[in-house]
């Protein structure tokens, strides 16, 4: 440990920068498309040299200039404030507590979490799972497939099966009831029975539109049925959940621990997936890790496959890290998988760092 970097870990300034990142697979979802991942990357300089990375996913480009102000002016307040995530976290949320913390504004707030801890566990010269007590492992990955229709479906399965993974989630919601099924049943075939398969609705159901279809799809084995309904619907959420017999998961929407208690104060879900901008970033997620810890939940993670290897080594309920690369193309190196796991290496900090290259060419 470099107690000398410790001492001199004052935030100088922070840097947010959009980049527009192209994906090798669209995501294609029962409710929309995004084509190519609109990113804001974080730059956090400490006044030793030390620079914590991180960034957050918009989902649309039209909030990635707002966000990318966001998380600038937020940067403002740490400036000039000794390295402390959890400190900033207070610090941030009691800026916000007029205005609420929620949507964009949670984004930007986990956005410098997440820099703040890279950088902490950088000054300690520690990967951030060790830094938080645990140590690097590789964690059980699914690979995040779309509504890529047969064909394609069918290509990303076998790729998927032959580079080692052991469970693939795919995205359904077809207009058709017949088609959700067909997919389903071409995909279970190619797989075979030995390999997970989830499957991911995205809110696109109503809830007897639900019950209808998970009572069809019951057949093929499936590990979970994932946002059968809209997210914010816990009691309707429940109501599909009692009547189904495949796990219902939820949780990449929760923003903050808050809403993920509600949730399963409300008997919501049988699986549980916070997203790690949503819920706050390191120390939104390590309160979510708790709580699942106290509820029995399994938790897995959703996206920024890069830092949730590093906090599912520390999750007491660690289930699956969701492999779905939307910042490959910039980072400098992107997160290894082998035998169907992630594998983060174990140099110090979260392993996001920039391929400024690659971020000067998809720059917005
Ligand atoms: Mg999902």
């Amino acid at each position: 440990m470099n107690t000398e970097k410790i001492a001199n870990c004052i935030v100088e300034r922070i840097v947010a920068r959009s980049v527009m990142v192209p994906l090798e697979y669209p995501v294609k979802t029962s409710v929309g498309t995004v084509d190519a991942s609109p990113l804001v990357l974080i730059d956090l300089y400490l006044s030793n040299g030390i620079v914590g990375h991180a960034y957050v996913f918009t989902y649309t480009p039209l909030a990635l200039e707002s966000t990318r102000v966001l998380v600038q002016s937020l940067g403002t307040v740490l400036c000039g404030q000794a390295l402390a995530p959890y400190a900033f976290d207070r610090l941030l949320a009691a800026r916000l507590r007029l205005i609420g913390r929620s949507g964009i504004a949670m984004m930007a707030c986990a956005g410098l979490d997440m820099a703040a801890w890279d950088a902490l566990a950088k000054a300690h010269g520690l990967p951030l799972a060790e830094l938080l007590g645990g140590k690097v492992r590789p964690v059980p990955a699914y690979d995040s497939h779309s509504m890529d229709g047969e064909t394609i479906g069918l290509l990303r399965a076998e790729r998927a099966v032959d580079a080692g993974f052991r469970a693939i989630k795919i995205k359904i919601g077809y207009k058709d009831l017949r088609d959700d099924c067909h997919i389903v049943e071409v995909i279970r075939k190619r797989i075979g029975s030995e390999v997970d398969l989830m499957v991911d609705y995205n809110q696109s159901l109503s809830v007897p539109e639900a019950q209808r279809r998970i009572r069809a799809l019951q057949q093929y084995g499936l590990s979970w049925i994932e946002e059968p309904t809209l997210q914010e619907d816990y009691a309707g959420h429940a109501r599909i959940r009692t009547q189904a017999a495949l796990p219902i998961q939820m949780g990449e929407n929760w923003c903050g621990v808050e809403e993920m208690q509600r949730a399963l104060d409300a008997g919501a879900c049988d699986l549980g997936m916070p997203d790690v901008m949503k819920i706050g970033g390191v120390t939104g997620w390590l309160k979510a890790a708790a709580l699942a810890e106290m509820r029995g939940l399994p938790m897995s993670s959703h996206i920024f496959q890069e830092i949730s290897a590093h906090l599912l080594a520390v999750t007491p309920t660690a289930h699956w890290l969701e492999r779905m690369d939307l910042a490959g193309p910039v980072l400098a190196k992107p997160l290894a998988f082998r035998d169907g796991a992630a594998v983060p290496d174990d140099a110090p900090g979260t392993g996001v760092a920039w391929n400024e290259e690659a971020v000067a060419r998809f720059g917005v």
